[in-house]
């Protein structure tokens, strides 16, 4: 498919239909209320080793069910959290559930690291390191099994202070991951100087690219910069058997998606790794064929 038969069909179709989603009518309030009871619940999206498809990580995705209107998409929530200050606090309730959740794998011998989403909005507060360090460190995992993953945008107003941050929770032992890789203003600004060890790349780039040459050629070259960089590298959105191959067959090291697993509850974990076991050989990178 050439860029402008694309271009046309996006015209045609979905861009000028389904434009941006109503927000719903949630009140800071409610949202506050929720925070403050523990009704922000969480699901788990895992994270694979893209060359055998076993498990690496479990990114943390906030959850909430408002009693009227029903479920919350978390960009809304989240948004409203930001710009209300109450993003420390859900952030740090969040954290608080999952090392609880680690805890308990870590006793059943399942030990994936923890990804948590951290708002860039935090890293204008230095006192959220001390937060992080204290919680990880008095509970059954250590940071070195966590990675704190923070979109990048344009939002981080005080980039000296972000820097700061960010070093001090990478000398602590922190995994950093630049999320949604691709989508945010001054991506190059931010690789070069922040302390991150992962580069997770936008969905945007993923799913479908077999069959976009742009979208090949943009996450190729974001694959190769990861490699010189020597970041991780995690492509998010693989929903289908074509995306996971492309990736494996551009040295992506680790993957995410509907393929595998949609996020889920904490208690369908343990089936799940159950299916996922079986589904293993089907996942694994094939044998390059003799040269
Ligand atoms: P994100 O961190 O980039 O998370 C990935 C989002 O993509 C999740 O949406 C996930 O459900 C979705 N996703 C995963 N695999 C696929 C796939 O194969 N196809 C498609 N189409 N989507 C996929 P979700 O759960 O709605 O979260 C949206 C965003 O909300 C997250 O994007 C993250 O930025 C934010 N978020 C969620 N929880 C938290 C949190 O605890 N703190 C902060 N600061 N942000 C959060
Ligand atoms: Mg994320
Ligand atoms: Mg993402
Ligand atoms: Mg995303």
């Amino acid at each position: 498919e050439s860029a402008l038969q694309h271009y046309s069909q996006c015209l045609k179709g979905n861009v000028l239909q389904s434009g941006p989603r109503q927000p719903l009518p949630i009140s800071t309030q409610d949202l506050c209320h929720a925070i403050d009871c523990e009704h922000i619940d969480v699901h788990y999206q895992p994270k694979v080793d893209i060359r055998t498809g076993l498990v690496r990580g479990m990114e943390v995705l906030a959850r909430w069910t408002h009693p009227s209107l029903g479920r919350i998409p978390p960009d809304q929530f989240i948004a409203l959290a930001e710009k209300e200050g109450l993003i420390f606090d859900l952030t740090l309730r969040v954290l608080r559930k999952s090392i609880r959740q680690a805890a308990a794998w870590v006793h059943m011998g399942f030990t994936p690291k923890l990804a948590i989403n951290l708002s860039p909005l935090l890293l204008d507060n230095p006192g959220i390191v001390q937060e992080i360090t204290s919680l990880v460190e008095s509970s059954a995992i250590s940071p070195s099994q966590v990675v704190l993953e923070i979109t990048e945008s344009a939002g981080v107003e005080h980039l000296g202070k972000a820097i700061a941050v960010l070093t001090r929770l990478r000398l602590k032992g922190f995994g950093l991951s630049i999320d949604d890789y691709g989508t945010g203003f001054s991506s190059m600004q931010q690789l070069a100087r922040l302390p991150f060890s992962e580069l997770k790349i936008d969905r945007s780039f993923v799913h479908g690219a077999h069959q976009r040459r742009n979208l090949g050629v943009i996450l190729e070259s974001a694959l190769d910069m990861a490699k010189r960089l020597e970041l991780v590298s995690v492509a998010e959105g693989i929903e289908t058997m074509e995306d996971w191959r492309l990736l494996q067959r551009c040295g992506c090291a680790v993957g995410q998606g509907y393929l595998i697993a949609r996020p889920m509850p904490a208690q369908d974990i343990p089936a799940w790794l159950r299916s996922h076991r079986a589904r293993l050989p089907e996942l694994r990178l094939p044998p390059s064929p003799a040269l």
